[in-house]
């Protein structure tokens, strides 16, 4: 590991200013992804300020009847959270379906939301890669590309981003709030990630220094009917070959309200906006989900060694979604 300086932030707006002033500075949260990819030699950063002690570990409500959640939250706790668990089961769900207890102890919703690919040749110092070291190639187009994505990929990146709490917040139309030099903004978390194009090497829409104070649930009614599921190759401590987060509200036989997203399809989580057009106002019926699927995936474009994740995401969206309107899980 290169030798780095270490500092304890006391402020939010101190320290966007520090790590905006140092190009190879970053903010630390609970570490659980920095640090291994300090260890891999993947990230070498000079500086970390450590932003776990700012004031961004409260779940509050929001005169809206939304909810805030502090960007420093461990994963745990929010989780385990009354109201996240009644109001948005999915929220809770994607939550406890990543990483293992003790990490889940240790890892902030600002830093969950900024994890990077799992991709192993990312994490192979060794070997080319595109977001790693940009314009040195693509490792995983020719290699192992079991993992990787099927949507929205290009010929720079086919990587898949990593954290199933995004797929959840993304069903959500969640809200993330970012400090930067130039005061606060807002990002509908839709926006927050990108599809790799030409500059695979930039996994969201932050500049350098910009800091996530909170996410916020908007009040969704719907979100109370909602769920996750995440398909992998170990029951635990694995990554989403493919996930769904779904909410769904049926009325007289018909859909009434829907929100889709799925995790392990692309290089950001992907909102099936295709899926839940064809779905409002259709009969809640087998027929229809599988047709919102097949609409959702037409587009997609499996490698050598995924094509099984195309059956797998409409599989997987249409039994959630039979589970969901019998009032299931
Ligand atoms: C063995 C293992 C298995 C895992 N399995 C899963 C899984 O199945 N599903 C899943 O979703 N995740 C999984 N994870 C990943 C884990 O969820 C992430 O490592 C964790 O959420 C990252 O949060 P952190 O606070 O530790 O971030 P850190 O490692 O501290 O930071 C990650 C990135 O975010 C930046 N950052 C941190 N906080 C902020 C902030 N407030 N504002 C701006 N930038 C910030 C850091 O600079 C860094 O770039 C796994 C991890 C491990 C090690
Ligand atoms: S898929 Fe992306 S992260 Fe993986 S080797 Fe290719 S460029 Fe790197």
């Amino acid at each position: 590991m290169s030798p780095f300086d270490y500092e304890r932030a006391t402020d939010a707006g101190a320290a966007v200013a520090r790590v905006s002033a140092q190009p190879h500075a970053a903010f630390l949260g609970g570490g659980t992804n920095l640090v291994d990819h300090m260890r891999l030699g993947v990230a070498r950063p000079e500086l970390l300020v450590d932003v776990t002690r700012l004031p961004f570990s409260k779940i509050e409500p929001l005169p809206d009847g939304g909810v805030r959640v502090g960007a420093g939250v461990r994963n745990s706790d929010l989780a385990a959270d009354r109201t996240i668990r009644s109001r948005y089961p999915v929220l809770s769900q994607a939550l406890l379906a990543g990483a293992s207890g003790q990490l889940r102890n240790l890892a902030t919703t600002g830093g969950n939301l900024l994890q990077r690919t799992r991709c192993a040749y990312f994490q192979d110092v060794t070997v080319p890669c595109n977001k790693r070291k940009p314009g040195s190639g693509c490792s995983a187009i020719e290699g192992c590309n079991r993992d990787h994505a099927v949507l929205g990929a290009s010929e720079q990146c086919i990587a898949v981003h990593p954290s199933d709490m995004a797929v959840a917040l993304v069903a959500l139309d969640a809200v993330v709030i970012v400090l930067g030099r130039q005061g606060e903004r807002r990002i509908p978390i839709g926006d927050l990630h990108r599809l790799p194009g030409d500059s695979p090497e930039r996994d969201t829409v932050l500049e350098h220094g910009e800091l996530i104070t909170a996410v916020e649930l908007p009040p969704l009614p719907v979100a109370a009917h909602s769920a996750y599921y995440k398909v992998r190759d170990r029951a635990s401590y694995a990554f989403a070959l493919v996930s769904v987060a779904a909410a769904l509200q049926v009325t007289n036989g018909r859909v009434q309200e829907v929100r889709i997203a799925f995790g392990g399809l692309a290089h950001k989580p992907w909102r099936a906006a295709r899926a839940e057009a064809s779905l409002r106002g259709a009969a809640a019926t087998e027929e229809s989900y599988r047709r919102a699927a097949e609409a959702e995936l037409a587009d997609a474009k499996p490698l050598k060694h995924n094509a099984f994740k195309v059956p797998m995401a409409r599989n997987t969206l249409q039994m959630l979604l039979r589970q969901l309107a019998a009032g299931g899980r």
